[in-house]
């Protein structure tokens, strides 16, 4: 902590208290003079109240606001702009907290309602390193890790925020390489002292950095979503990249050194803690075949976990399609018959550019 703040001073930032632990918290209340539970009470304001002026803390007394102001920031962002979607999809943007004078950064968020649930879908980086072929994310390249501060302002600042019953990082970057932050944010959005939410609410996901994933479920309780997308080393390296590090054979065999994640436990799989599933876009002739099919069948048989069939949201210049609902149908129901379980994800937002990465290119081009 020390380090950071540090860091932040000589960059002429005030350090943003969202994304602080209650520990980390507690020291800077002792720091700064005040009774140690001044701590516990900032947790209370920033997490569980989710307030976004140090004068709305109306139970720490005028003496400490004035201190923490003058040394720190809340760390709430309000969102920049928004779309809304005929099938009531938001897509928001958020901007990240940057030294004063540099570029401004934005990351998407899209919140997704759908009956008595709603979802947000959260960023973790600006950018991504991952270089997918099918994303537009991708193609930017990769920008900046985002702090927990970050991570955490897009579901406090988010209009929506009380509608929320399940959050997923499958938004923008890669949360694998910027594990520190995600599992930071994971642990403020589980935390007795943080927002109290059950892990099985939240889904990390990654395109298969088998070190970090070890390390994520190792120190994590909260879900997996393995971007897979195609079931073939040699064919998914021609669209993701990443398997020439860590190849997809390597990630379910890591997969199933845990026991939680596999066929063979006996505990069932409505009671368990955790849930494993995989990603799958469907493209039209590149992993839509029976030969496919198969291949998902036999990479998938030892472990316990679902797919979810995704239709692809066509972006400019790419040579990839989407499959056709035919395609999409006789795929979910082939696997399916064959003893994996696997859904056809719902398309949502697709006047508003819910694809990944659609609106920030679309800014920075503009810009
Ligand atoms: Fe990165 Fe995800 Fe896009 Fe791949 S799909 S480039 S991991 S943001």
């Amino acid at each position: 902590l020390q380090w950071r703040l540090a860091a932040l001073q000589q960059i002429k930032m005030k350090p943003s208290l969202i994304g602080l632990s209650l520990s980390e918290l507690q020291d800077i209340a002792l720091a700064h003079g005040l009774p140690k539970y001044v701590g516990k009470q900032l947790c209370e304001w920033l997490y569980v109240k989710g307030v976004a002026a140090f004068d709305e803390m109306t139970n720490l007394s005028k003496a400490a606001r004035f201190c923490l102001a003058e040394h720190y920031e809340v760390g709430r962002m309000p969102h920049s702009e928004m779309r809304r979607s005929v099938d009531g999809t938001v897509k928001y943007l958020f901007p990240v907290r940057t030294p004063e004078g540099s570029h401004p950064r934005y990351v998407e968020t899209v919140f997704i309602p759908d009956r008595e649930r709603g979802t947000l879908c959260v960023s973790c980086q600006v950018g991504c390193k991952m270089g997918c072929r099918f994303c537009m994310t991708g193609r930017q390249g990769f920008v900046a890790h985002l702090t927990a501060g970050d991570i955490l302002n897009q579901l406090l600042s988010l209009p929506e925020r009380n509608l929320l019953t399940n959050i997923v990082f499958m938004g923008q970057g890669e949360p694998m390489d910027n594990l520190d932050a995600v599992l930071r944010a994971t642990e403020i959005l589980t935390a007795e002292w943080g927002w109290k939410w059950s892990p099985r609410r939240i889904t990390v996901s990654t395109v298969g950095i088998v070190t970090g994933m070890r390390r994520f479920i190792d120190e994590s309780r909260c879900s997996l979503a393995v971007s897979l997308h195609h079931p073939l080393p040699a064919e998914r390296q021609e669209i993701m990249p990443i398997e020439k590090a860590f190849g997809i054979e390597e990630v379910v065999a890591l997969l199933k050194q845990y026991p939680v994640f596999c066929k063979n436990n006996p505990e069932p799989p409505e009671s368990r803690q955790r849930r494993l599933s995989f990603e799958y876009i469907v493209f039209d002739g590149l992993n839509d075949s029976k030969a496919h099919a198969d291949a998902l069948l036999h990479l998938l048989r030892d472990l316990s976990c679902r797919v979810n069939l995704i239709r692809f949201h066509t972006i400019p210049d790419s040579p990839f399609r989407g499959a056709s609902e035919k395609q999409m149908t006789w795929l979910r129901d082939y696997l399916t018959s064959h003893g994996l379980f696997t859904t056809i994800r719902a398309s949502r937002g697709q006047d508003i550019y819910a694809a990944c990465g659609l609106l920030t290119t679309k800014l920075q081009t503009n810009s």
